[in-house]
């Protein structure tokens, strides 16, 4: 595996993504928007996720505008998905494609930052179900259609706050545990067969909405954009990191 210096400096090759199908959730914003537009620049077809169909639609169109192959857009609320909800957009990629090659599960949500003793049941009940269980019922649904490429990627997103607890971050700190442990637990699981690996990225401070209500006294031209980060996002999608199974990476070096 490259070091996190390598990693944050990693260049994929023109076309490394070439002809993959690549799910993104929360492809309308933030991180998502520019992993979606990176990957299809790099050859993928791309399954546009997200809550906001609008936002969905402009990335459709830029993807378009770059030269890209067409898009899916596919609309879904995981606050109010099913596990039917999401069986269903499986069966439709399997459907459309037969197989999925990766998967990026980057939408998630903050919740409020005040100390636990006071947290809110409801505003817990919805972080932990964007965070955590809605990225358990999705990756669960398409894990048949991801055993059938030959080699998929499953990229779930963690954070710094999830891997050491830190005051304030509430509901959002203690589902990015779970996320870090859901996916050392599937990587497991998945270790040995060829077909699926599963890891993580933490972006680090990135300058998107989630980050500007985090921090509103930021400037958030101190911080890494979304594009900046993209280096991290292709190398665990691509075949460079082929064989890489239960890690967790930094896609900013420290
Ligand atoms: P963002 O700009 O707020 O984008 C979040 C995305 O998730 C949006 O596309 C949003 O859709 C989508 N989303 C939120 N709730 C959803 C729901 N119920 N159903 C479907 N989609 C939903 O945040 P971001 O900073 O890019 O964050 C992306 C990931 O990186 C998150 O998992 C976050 O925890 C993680 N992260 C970010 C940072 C950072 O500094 N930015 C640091 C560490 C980890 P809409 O556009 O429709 O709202």
């Amino acid at each position: 595996m490259l070091s996190a210096q390598e990693i944050a400096n990693y260049q994929a090759k023109e076309n490394s993504l070439k002809d993959r199908i690549i799910l993104v959730t929360g492809a309308g914003d933030g991180i998502g928007k520019a992993a979606a537009l990176a990957y299809a620049k790099a050859g993928a077809i791309i399954i546009l996720a997200g809550r906001t169909v609008e936002k969905l639609e402009q990335i459709y169109d830029q993807i378009i505008a770059d030269g890209g192959l067409e898009p899916l857009i596919y609309p879904v609320d995981f606050e109010g998905a099913t596990e039917d909800d999401f069986n269903q957009l499986a069966h439709q990629c399997d459907q459309q494609f037969g197989r999925l090659d990766g998967l990026l599960l980057n939408a998630g949500i903050l919740g409020q930052r005040t100390p636990l003793s006071s947290y809110r049941h409801d505003v817990w009940t919805k972080v932990l179900q964007v965070n955590v269980t809605a990225q358990h019922l999705l990756t669960k649904a398409l894990m048949p259609i991801l055993e059938a490429s030959d080699n998929a990627s499953v990229i779930f997103t963690t954070s710094g706050v999830g891997r050491v607890g830190r005051a304030f971050w509430g509901a959002y700190a203690v589902s990015k545990f779970a996320v870090e442990g859901m996916a050392q637990t599937w990587a497991a699981e998945v270790e040995g067969l060829n077909s699926v690996r599963i890891n993580c990225i933490n972006p680090g401070a990135t300058s998107t909405q989630m980050r500007a209500t985090a921090f509103p006294a930021e400037n958030p031209e101190s911080i890494a954009s979304p594009e900046d980060i993209m280096s991290a996002y292709l190398y665990l999608m691509g075949s460079d990191s082929a064989g890489i199974n239960g890690q967790s990476i930094d896609a900013q070096k420290k």
